[in-house]
Formats: C-alpha cells, sequence, structure tokens
C-alpha cells in the first residue's frame, strides 16, 4: 500500500466525468487499497479515485463513526429521500474551505465490492452526506458548486476532512438541536426521481444533522452535470 499524492482545485480530472470500471483486477485492488491508506492518512472519511489523479468510479468511505469501511466500484444513488439537510463539508482536494451544502437525508447506494460483487448500502445522516459528497466527485461535481456561507476554516474545525467531519455535529452542536430539517429542495428530489423511495434501515451514525436553513439550495451550479 502507498500514500497517494491528493490533487487539488482547479486540476482539471476534478471536473471530468469519471470512467466506469469495466474490469476488477489487481490494479484495480491495489487502487482502491492506496485510496483506503490515503484516506486515513489525510485523515479524511471519503476519498473518490478523481482525487488521486485516477479519472475512474471508485470510491472509499470509512465515516470513522462505527459502520466502517466501504470500498464502492461504480457506485450510484438508486434511492435519496429528504432533500435539503443542511451540514457543513470540507474536501481534501480544496484544503483550507469548508462550506454548507445541502444534501439528502438517506441515500441508497449500489455498486461493486472489491470482489466484483454488487453491493448495496443504506447510509442515512453523516454516512449519507459523504456518499453523496463522494459521487458528486465522479461527476466532476465538487462541494463548492453546491454550497453556501464557503468560508476559511476557524479553529474548531480545523479537522473538518472530507465531507465535514465537524461539519453536521458541530453545526448541531452550535444550534443546540439535534434535529434534521427538511428544507424546500423539492427541485432536486424531483429531478432525481428518486425523491420518495423507501430505503430502510441505514447503516448511518447518529442524526445529527443541523436544522436546514430552508433556503433554496444552489443547485448544480456550475457543476458540470
Ligand atoms: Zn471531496
Amino acid at each position: 500500500m502507498a500514500i497517494l499524492p491528493i490533487v487539488t482545485h482547479p486540476h482539471p480530472v476534478l471536473r471530468k466525468k469519471a470512467k466506469p470500471v469495466q474490469k476488477i483486477n489487481a490494479s484495480i485492488r491495489k487502487l482502491i487499497d492506496d485510496m483506503t491508506e490515503t484516506m486515513y492518512a489525510a485523515p479524511g472519511v471519503g476519498l473518490a479515485a478523481p482525487q488521486v489523479g485516477v479519472s475512474k468510479r471508485i470510491i472509499v468511505v470509512d465515516a470513522q463513526d462505527g459502520s466502517g469501511l466501504f470500498q464502492v466500484i461504480n457506485p450510484e444513488i438508486v434511492a435519496a429521500e429528504d432533500f435539503g439537510v443542511m451540514g457543513t463539508e470540507g474536501c481534501l482536494s480544496i484544503p483550507g474551505l469548508v462550506g454548507d451544502v445541502p444534501r439528502y437525508r438517506k441515500v441508497r447506494v449500489t455498486g461493486l465490492n472489491r470482489d466484483g460483487h454488487r453491493i448495496w448500502i443504506d447510509a442515512e445522516g453523516w454516512l449519507a452526506r459523504i456518499f453523496q459528497h463522494e459521487i458528486d466527485h465522479l461527476d466532476g461535481i465538487l462541494y463548492i458548486d453546491k454550497a453556501t456561507n464557503i468560508r476559511e476554516v476557524k479553529e474548531e474545525e480545523e479537522e473538518a476532512p472530507e465531507a465535514g467531519e465537524a461539519g453536521e455535529a458541530t453545526e448541531a452542536a452550535k444550534a443546540g438541536e439535534t434535529g434534521e430539517a427538511r428544507a424546500a429542495g423539492g427541485v432536486e428530489a424531483a429531478r432525481a426521481g428518486a425523491g420518495a423511495s423507501r430505503t430502510g434501515t441505514g447503516a448511518g451514525g447518529p442524526q445529527t444533522g443541523a436544522r436546514g436553513a430552508g433556503t433554496s439550495p444552489e443547485a448544480e451550479a456550475g457543476g458540470g452535470e
């Protein structure tokens, strides 16, 4: 295993639509291992292959909330619920900044594991947020395309890595609230065509989302979708 250099914005690979993996071979598995090591070393809670300069549809995620490590090839969100939950995110490819991003509260992700077997992951809360952030990377979308209140990292958020480790919990603590609220994000949900699907019990961590700001999200602005 090896720690790979993380490419940073505005490197063009971050804006490319990544290619599906056609064949899972030893070099793909080595890439996944290296991405995993790189994520933990950063430290981060997720990493997408374009962030190490490889335009392939591979992500690794570990929310570090007990839900474990996910290594997913050709991941897709096949169902999503409750768009508009606001939370703070950062990105290993955009050091020094964080922003507030509306996301779905729950997503169902499918893809292949390192052995080529299909897997399904029901994620909610923070874990769901990380999957949405990482899968966006595969389509050349960065969180700054969707974020409001983009700002330099404050001391308390300094550890906020990929997808904002300090994010939702910190915001919730500040607000003194732990619930999640639905913002006026109907357009985005309708566009995805999956807004109302039930995805069953999530594997996510604590429900620590900050209250939604109720504002209309800056959906996909400049996202290259
Ligand atoms: Zn990122």
